[in-house]
């Protein structure tokens, strides 16, 4: 592959302080929830950046938002490259925005250099993602791949109240100019370009991750049965204690899972036991497990392991164990030949590489149950994310993006012949 053009890196980080402005909080990070009026405000400014460079601005019922740049032949399906501008309420600069605005770069290059691709590009700006305003996160693009809204997503409420229809309606109105476009439709490849949020890269001096896929999450809810009874004269022999039951197959688990496979993560995160009392022993515990991996029959069998050790556990400290599970995503595998485009890429340019999994979900999780997807990281500082002190070099920017034009452009070229 032949190297493409020089992205302009202090455009990109010019564009990046710009919406780094939009709810901006005192400690350098954003608050910008999703379809609120900061997010309003990003997609405006968005909107116009593009629209005076000559794209095209297309607006789907869900807000999510499309920068087209046309190319040869515009009957072909666009290949998609974007990420969102929605943030946490203590969020950083970097998550999400970084991969919006690299793509915006990457129009703006192609413009500037006068590149034809043979089919059109588009740019994506996919709405709440984080879903910490609305739940579900990653709407835009779920709703994107299932083609419509699910029965009750729209009813759902923010913790002032507003609705999340009231708040799409009037999202979409705030863009007149944007023509309506429908959900979904085809698409040569999607790329997005993101921090880590993660300390792999970090550690080991690399510029950027060739990321290969998400890993799956399951959730667990596990609940132990056991008996009430008095603190003080109950003697061992005849207790039915569901908080020593539960803390065994806590520590069991802690001590088995992750030690046994590096790619395994599993975590207890939320305990709630009854009656709740410092001088009563507790007669229920349930607990969260939140299980993740980036193989899917390792998952099935993580999670066969967590039952048959929960029932064994809660039988020998005379308790009742039943395990439900709450939430089940499966991973997403990357298509082969843009992992390999983005390898490619980055070995061009000479930036250090390594491939990897993500531990986040991102948009890109959906995408890749409809085309061609993969994902291009850079290494955040200290790992950190969802965090006002979220922080990326400048040259790591620089090098994302520019990652991101170069397999951009063979993407367009390579997946559109295949
Ligand atoms: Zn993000």
């Amino acid at each position: 592959m032949t190297r493409g053009p020089v992205i302009d890196g202090r455009r990109l980080l010019a564009h990046l302080d710009a919406f780094a402005a939009i709810g901006a909080t005192p400690a350098g990070g954003v608050n910008r929830p999703a379809l609120g009026p900061h997010d309003r405000a990003a997609r405006a400014l968005l909107a116009e950046l593009g629209a005076a460079r000559g794209f095209s601005v297309f607006q789907d019922a869900a807000a999510n938002l499309f920068l087209r740049r046309a190319g040869a032949d515009n009957d072909r399906p666009p290949m998609l490259i974007g990420s969102h501008l929605d943030s946490q309420p203590t969020g950083g600069r970097f998550d999400g925005a970084l991969g919006t605005l690299a793509a915006l770069e990457v129009l703006e290059t192609l413009e500037d250099q006068k590149i034809v691709t043979a089919g059109p590009v588009e740019l994506v700006a996919w709405t709440n993602e984080e879903g910490s305003r609305f739940s579900p996160g990653a709407f835009g693009s779920q709703v994107y791949a299932h083609g419509a809204f699910p029965a009750g997503w729209q009813d759902a409420v923010d913790s002032n109240g507003a609705r999340l229809t009231d708040e799409l309606a009037a999202t979409l109105t705030a863009l007149p100019a944007a023509a309506e476009r429908p959900f979904g439709g085809r698409f040569t490849g999607y790329l997005e370009l993101h921090i880590e949020q993660g300390p792999l890269l970090e550690r080991d001096g690399a510029l950027i991750g060739v990321v290969e896929g998400i890993q799956g999450t399951r959730w667990l809810e596990v609940s132990i049965e056991g008996q009430v009874a008095h603190a003080g004269t109950t003697p061992l022999a005849d207790r039915h204690d569901a908080m020593a039951v539960a803390a065994t197959i806590i520590a069991r688990l802690q001590e088995t899972v992750m030690p046994a496979d590096a790619d395994a993560r599993l975590t207890v995160g939320r305990l709630s036991l009854t009656p709740g009392a410092v001088n009563v022993i507790p007669g229920e515990v349930t607990f969260s497990i939140d299980l993740r991996h980036p193989n899917g029959p390792e998952i099935e069998r993580l999670e066969a392991e967590i039952i048959g050790l929960t029932a064994e556990t809660a039988a020998s400290g005379g308790c009742h164990a039943s395990v439900r599970t709450s939430m089940d995503v499966a991973p997403a595998r990357f298509d082969r030949r843009l992992i390999g485009i983005v390898e490619d890429s980055a070995k061009q340019r000479a930036f250090p590489c390594r491939r990897m999994f993500s531990g986040a979900f991102h948009d890109a999780l959906f995408m890749a149950r409809l085309g061609p997807a993969a994902m291009i990281f850079v290494p955040c500082r200290g790992g950190l994310s969802h965090n006002e002190a979220e922080y990326v070099e400048p040259h790591q920017v620089i090098a994302g993006a520019q990652v991101l034009c170069d397999a951009t452009l063979e993407a367009v070229a390579a997946l559109a012949t295949a």
